[in-house]
């Protein structure tokens, strides 16, 4: 099985497990898992393609994945409890676009919190999901879980600030629902399946890694950057909502 997936992505995108790599796979932020569960292989895609065929291969072969991202989760949903591919997220951590007219962030699902924030602050736009895993954990994580956070009264849950996704399906299939416009009522809301999701595992077609996602971020056009709970520019009239894709 391991040869037959590396030859499918290569050497560098699948990992045998052994006793030291399986370590940081198997534990998030608050549950110790068992580093002896049987992970089958460790998998670091780089781009959407790759993910689409590890979930393809796998549901074939009905092999369970396990999609990670930061593993700074409390409650072990990243963390492996049955034999299983993981399909670790931290390689895609490309910031794709910055769209200052629009008002949109395209990034990858693995891109960290914290350089999501930066990226839309050096554009003096404001990316207000803020929690204390900031510094590791991943916007596709961020989603998945539908975090919170420290700013949540004013801006709301992760869900309410994205736009669109992008999401691979357990047989591989890709959902395309990037979509960076605020206005769409082209039907069902699909990106909205993929968020809150939080799966404690995920066998056979269960699985559904988010791949791309849109966000809203905020500014203000009053000519101070909004600062994160300190209020300073909630007077702020005109604060225009911006977007983001992320993985
Ligand atoms: C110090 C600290 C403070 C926190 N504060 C808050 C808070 O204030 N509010 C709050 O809501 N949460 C808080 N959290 C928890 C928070 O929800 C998570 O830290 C974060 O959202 C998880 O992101 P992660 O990338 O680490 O995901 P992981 O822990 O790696 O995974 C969490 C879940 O998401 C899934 N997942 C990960 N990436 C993907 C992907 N690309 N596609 C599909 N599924 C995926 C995993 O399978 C797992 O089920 C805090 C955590 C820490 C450590």
């Amino acid at each position: 099985m391991l040869a037959e997936l590396s030859a499918l992505l290569g050497g560098d995108i699948v990992v045998a497990p052994d006793a030291q790599n399986v370590v940081r796979h198997t534990r998030d932020y608050c549950v110790e898992g068992n580093p002896g569960v049987g992970i089958l292989a460790l998998t670091y895609p780089r781009n959407t393609g790759q993910v689409s065929a590890i979930l393809r291969y796998c549901n074939q072969q009905r092999i369970a994945v396990q999609p990670q991202g930061g593993m700074t989760g409390l409650s072990g949903g990243g963390v492996p409890t049955g034999p299983c591919v993981v399909v670790s997220l931290e390689r895609m951590r490309a910031i794709k676009e910055i769209d200052t007219a629009a008002g949109t962030i395209t990034v990858e699902a693995g891109v960290v919190m914290q350089a999501v924030q930066q990226a839309a602050e050096d554009a003096d736009l404001f990316f207000p999901l803020d929690l204390g895993g900031r510094g590791s954990c991943q916007i596709g994580g961020n989603l998945s879980t539908n975090a919170g956070g420290n700013r949540v009264l004013r801006f709301g849950m992760a869900r309410d600030l994205v736009l669109g996704v992008e999401a691979v399906l357990a047989d591989g299939t890709v959902i395309d629902a990037l979509r960076k416009v605020i206005k769409n009522n082209s039907g069902y809301d699909v990106r909205q399946l993929f968020i809150g999701r939080h799966p404690r595992h995920h066998h056979g077609r269960g699985a559904a890694p988010v791949s791309q996602t849109a966000q809203r971020l905020h500014g203000d056009l009053c000519g101070g950057r909004l600062r994160g709970g300190t209020g300073v520019a909630v007077t702020c009239t005109h604060r225009v909502c911006l977007a983001a894709d992320s993985l």
